[in-house]
């Protein structure tokens, strides 16, 4: 057995990363300033989004996107059960409805050939997550969106990196459509807390300006800078939505690694997918027939509780005994208290997002596993499993 605790997850930051963090430290300016707008830049040219607004987390880049999208009371916002309570939440707090539409179990993805018979005529975005990075299918989503006159908003927070038919996630051009990427810890790369909103929209990107500070016409640099000037005017009341220069400065060298990043998270995966496709105890998840490649945020097998005669919490307690950490992304959104009393959204409602979330567990994967860190983790799934004979 594994002598030290395997997490779930660890960021990789590099000494260039902590130096330049150092840097704005000392350069006497660190709130938003050269190093987010350079970030917002590089980011930019990376996805080819037209616009990029570097902010203090996904969860303030899809709040905005509902605001600069101008969803609001009396709006019914389509997404998936499987994701984080956040990308609903913000939908909440922008005085719209959520709508849940059931997932294909076998990607874990919002099922497309479902979003159709959830429309109303009070219906204005959809928000496909694009879960542990496999891009959604987003032919018919946006078909869909074009035909019907929605906006859409893609919750990227697994996925950057990621491509659809070989376009980059968050490289869409066309208007009302958005992109929000996450750089929490755990994420594709991380800014300790932070997110990017991306958008090919001239109008959501001015308001998503102006609503992350205050709804001030005028960033803080700008106005101190030595040829700024001190007045600025409010059109809407704003939030406080900004990302740090420090946080940025980790960024830019994250993003410089990206590739690379997900390029191991990768290879990690593909060794998982090999020691666990002839397992009965766990149920991977199947790629779809579309081009894409993979993002590998997390790698959420689901486990075989029939199979192995165990729940899958006990699954995690096994592991954790054998000092291999795990994770739960996610429990199905409508199975909390919160949008269950709210909704009336109960059991059985989406029945392909609970057989998902009854089994699912997200195993290690982050960059800096080595390659024995993988084979601990094989070795004591395998050791689980076998236990309950299979
Ligand atoms: C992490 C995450 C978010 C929120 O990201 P933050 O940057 O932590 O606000 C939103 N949606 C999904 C699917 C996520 O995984």
């Amino acid at each position: 057995m594994r002598k030290t605790f395997l997490p779930f997850a660890r960021p990789s930051i590099s000494e260039e990363a902590i130096a330049d963090v150092a840097d704005s430290l000392r350069s006497g300016w660190i709130t938003t300033g050269p190093k987010a707008q350079a970030f917002e830049e590089a980011f930019a040219a990376y996805t080819g989004a037209p616009y990029a607004l570097a902010l203090n987390s996904a969860t303030a880049g899809l709040h905005l996107a509902c605001l600069a999208l101008g969803l609001g009371p009396g709006d019914e916002v389509i997404t998936t059960p499987m994701t984080f309570v956040a990308t609903v939440n913000v939908i909440l707090w922008a005085g719209a409805r959520p709508v849940l539409v059931d997932i294909d179990r076998r990607t874990l993805n919002i099922d497309a050939a479902r979003i159709e018979s959830a429309l109303t005529e009070r219906t204005k975005a959809i928000v496909p997550v694009h879960f542990a990075g496999l891009p959604c299918d987003m032919d018919p989503i946006e078909t869909l969106a074009r035909e019907r006159g929605l906006a859409l908003i893609e919750d990227a927070a697994h996925a950057l990196g990621a491509r659809y038919k070989g376009r980059l996630v968050g490289s869409s051009t066309e208007g009302r459509h958005v992109t929000v990427f996450s750089f929490h810890p755990t994420k594709n790369i991380t800014t300790g807390e932070g997110g990017m909103l991306c958008t090919g929209d001239e109008e959501v990107a001015e308001k998503t300006a102006l609503l992350r500070q205050h709804g001030m016409s005028k960033g803080a640099w700008k106005r101190y800078a030595v040829q700024g000037t001190p007045h600025y005017d409010v059109h809407f009341p704003g939030l406080k939505y900004n990302m740090l220069d420090i946080e940025a400065a980790i960024g830019l060298d994250q993003l410089r690694r990206l590739e690379d990043f997900n390029g191991r998270r990768r290879a990690i995966a593909a060794r998982y997918d090999e020691a666990f496709a002839d397992r009965g105890g766990l149920i991977l998840p199947e790629a779809p027939s579309y081009d894409h490649l993979h993002g590998r945020h997390i790698y959420t097998p689901l486990v075989d509780v029939d199979r192995l005669g165990m729940s899958r919490d006990a699954f995690m307690a096994r592991l954790r005994e054998l000092n291999i950490g795990t994770a739960l992304h996610y429990q199905a959104l409508h199975l909390f208290s919160y949008y269950g009393e709210t909704f009336g959204w109960r059991r059985g409602d989406f029945p392909e997002a609970e057989y998902v979330s009854d089994r699912i567990v997200s195993l290690p994967l982050f960059p800096a596993m080595t390659d024995e860190d993988v084979d601990d983790v094989i070795d004591a799934v395998r050791a689980v499993c076998l236990a309950k004979g299979a």
